[in-house]
């Protein structure tokens, strides 16, 4: 019945693997092994496709390892620890950040985070290191990354911890949203209904969603959107204008939207006090265009900030106890559940194609 346990004595496992630019695959390699006591091997008990899985396959991006392994989003059971390990043991289930900060980089003494060694040097897994869509993975330093799942917490939920969350929220925070602010967020993909939760949570006073998915509408609202434009059938910037009484929002997140979207933000913004903050992928080459008329030539005082979501264990433990004591439900973004690992060749498919039922997917593999 078990696939894993079948491989259990062989060297090799199921991975999921991209083995081509635009080719993912299901291939057999080599299990990983632990590199220094520091580090565990995990086995993925849930899994969940993210869009920027369908950017790693199809996107243009910077050039990947060889037979690079998908994946950044699971909740995993441990399976091996080094005799450094003293946190975990095997047998738990934990939550896997999607960054994984080298926490004995010296930038981050700096607070650089996620950049401490390279350019989006947490941003390693399934990018530049061997994901997590395969029958094992390696954590490098299990203590400093790894987050227990509290006895009361959905799988489920906290799933969408490990990167929806903590991106939609890393935007809120960067944008320091104050008591009452006036808070747009365009794009209602799941970054963008976290984002609407994080800012309903950190006190926000109106939220303006903007979005057509059909199916991310009613959340967006119970997430707290007061309400959703729909960008295909409106001057979205004209609205928010009209319903700020011409002054423009206090904050703006990008969360979705084409090139365009950057400069529309700095259009809708307010001059003075207000933050455009990006959480979006913004792929391919060329430039994301500031207006010189709305930025005031450039001295409108309005922030412009970059963002890439928070990780590593304290966080993951944060978002966690939101979940546990009931302040968030992202569970409810996962919109199918596919079962066995294969299915997740067909959950890459559904997320690149991003029908209108479809918010998130998990992946139950068969050793779950
Ligand atoms: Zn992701």
């Amino acid at each position: 019945m078990k696939s894993n346990e079948n491989h259990e004595s062989e060297k090799m496992m199921k991975a999921f693997t991209l083995t081509a630019p635009g080719f993912a695959q299901i291939v057999d390699l080599p299990k990983p092994e632990r590199k220094s006591e520091y580090s565990a091997i995990l086995s993925p008990i849930a899994m969940s496709i993210c869009t920027s899985d369908v950017n790693t396959v199809y996107g243009s991006g910077s050039k990947k390892p060889d037979n690079l392994i998908l994946g950044h989003e699971c909740i995993a059971k441990v399976v091996e620890i080094g005799t450094g390990v003293y946190d975990f043991k095997v047998g738990d289930i934990v939550a896997v950040p999607a960054m994984t900060p080298d926490w004995r980089a010296v930038a981050i003494q700096e607070g650089n985070t996620l950049h401490a060694k390279v350019p989006f040097s947490a941003n390693a897994l399934g990018r530049s290191v061997p994901g997590e869509f395969a029958e094992y993975f390696l954590i490098e330093d299990a203590d400093t990354t790894l987050a227990k799942i509290p006895p009361n917490v959905e799988i489920t939920d906290a799933l969408m911890c490990v990167d929806m969350v903590t991106t939609g929220f890393t935007g809120v925070e960067a944008a320091e949203i104050c008591f009452g602010d006036t808070v747009v967020v365009l794009g209602i993909g799941a970054v963008g209904l976290m984002a609407i939760q994080g800012a309903a949570l950190q006190g926000a006073g109106q939220i303006i969603a903007v979005g057509s998915r059909k199916v991310s509408i009613p959340l967006a609202k119970e997430y707290g959107a007061n309400i959703v434009y729909n960008h295909k059938i409106e001057n979205i910037t004209q609205r928010v204008l009209e319903q700020t009484n011409g002054i423009g929002a206090d904050v703006v997140l990008i969360c979705g939207g084409d090139d365009t979207v950057f400069s529309q933000a700095i259009d809708m913004v307010r001059y003075g006090i207000g933050r455009v903050v990006n959480l979006k992928h913004f792929a391919g080459e060329g430039n994301i265009g500031i207006p010189k008329f709305s930025s005031g030539r450039g001295m409108s005082g309005k922030t412009i900030k970059m963002e890439l979501g928070k990780g590593g264990r304290a966080r993951m433990e944060r978002l966690l106890a939101l979940v546990k004591y009931h302040r968030i439900h992202p569970g409810k973004m996962v919109t199918h559940t596919l079962y066995g690992f294969d299915s997740l060749l067909e959950a890459l498919e559904m997320m690149r194609e991003k029908g209108e039922d479809l918010i998130k997917i998990q992946i139950i593999p068969e050793w779950a």
